[in-house]
């Protein structure tokens, strides 16, 4: 039986070497990664073409800083690239539509200021004109009354003035009435206002992280992103990951473990590369 033991070891041997070969000689970038497209959630509102546009944007990075091809889309490949429906999707959307609510609430709130001045405006005026009118007609009383009364064409005048005034308190009154009504529709949408202000902030408590996409180094999964920019970026990120390069301690890397503003843009830094070089064996 010693043949036996020989093709067992020999056999052991080729084993270890190919895992080694597999695991630690072979550069992730010495072979193309076909993926294709996995799970794929409609609600997201993008088609797959689009899908693939993305994911096809996002190789290019990586690509250029080796020189070569290092991923390509192959329908019914193995890898597959998912784009899996999460909560933290539908609070973005959540708050995406009170981001536009807010606008119009905001557009309301102006044109009803703007009303309210008018009318404030219209009021104020009426007021002092009165007012005006209403010390001539005084006067002119007083001066009659101080002779003993008017002779009839004057007391007609006088008459006639007395129901401008009359019709033009009433218009005051009008008016007032309607500088009120402002004021209250002003008060009601100020506080839908901070209603749906304050819901917005409950929505995006700051500081919260989540898990916007993830991989095993067999898949990339996707949850969460706001606009294709940011999707791009998300997608270069993890494809780091696939190329064997862990999260950068630097938040303008592509490779930091937070989306932020000095890395959304999805370009590589210095350490980024530095990092691809050392996995790839460049
Ligand atoms: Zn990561």
């Amino acid at each position: 039986m010693k043949w036996l033991g020989k093709i067992l070891l020999y056999g052991i041997l080729a084993v270890s070497i190919f895992l080694l070969w597999e695991n630690v000689l072979r550069s992730p970038c010495s072979r193309i990664i076909e993926y294709s497209i996995g799970a794929f959630d409609e609600r997201f509102g993008l088609s797959q073409e689009e899908f693939i546009a993305q994911i096809e944007s996002a190789e290019t990075p990586w690509e250029i800083a080796v020189g070569k091809e290092l991923f390509q889309y192959v329908p019914d490949a193995d890898f597959k690239v998912n784009l899996i429906w999460s909560e933290e999707q539908a609070r973005l959307y959540q708050g995406n539509q009170l981001e536009d609510a807010l606008d119009s609430r905001q557009d309301s709130l102006d044109s009803i200021q703007s009303r309210y001045d008018t009318a404030v405006n219209r009021y104020e005026g009426a007021v002092r004109s009165y007012e005006t009118k209403l010390a001539r007609y005084e006067q002119d009383v007083n001066y009659w009354n101080e002779r003993g009364g008017a002779p009839e064409p004057e007391f007609n005048k006088l008459q006639q003035e007395a129901q401008s005034l009359d019709s033009q308190a009433n218009e005051i009154k009008r008016l007032l009435t309607e500088v009120n009504k402002l004021a209250d529709e002003n008060n009601t949408k100020v506080n839908q206002y901070n209603e749906d202000v304050h819901q917005y902030n409950d929505l995006f408590i700051e500081g919260q992280e989540f898990d916007a996409g993830n991989t095993d180094g067999t898949e990339i999964n996707v949850y969460s992103y706001d606009g294709l920019d940011e999707l791009r970026t998300l997608l270069v990120h993890e494809f780091g990951h696939v190329l064997g390069i862990d999260h950068i301690d630097d938040q303008h890397s592509v490779m930091y473990y937070l989306l932020n503003d000095d890395n959304q843009k999805g370009e590589l830094t210095d350490r980024d590369i530095s990092a691809l070089e050392l996995s790839c064996r460049l």
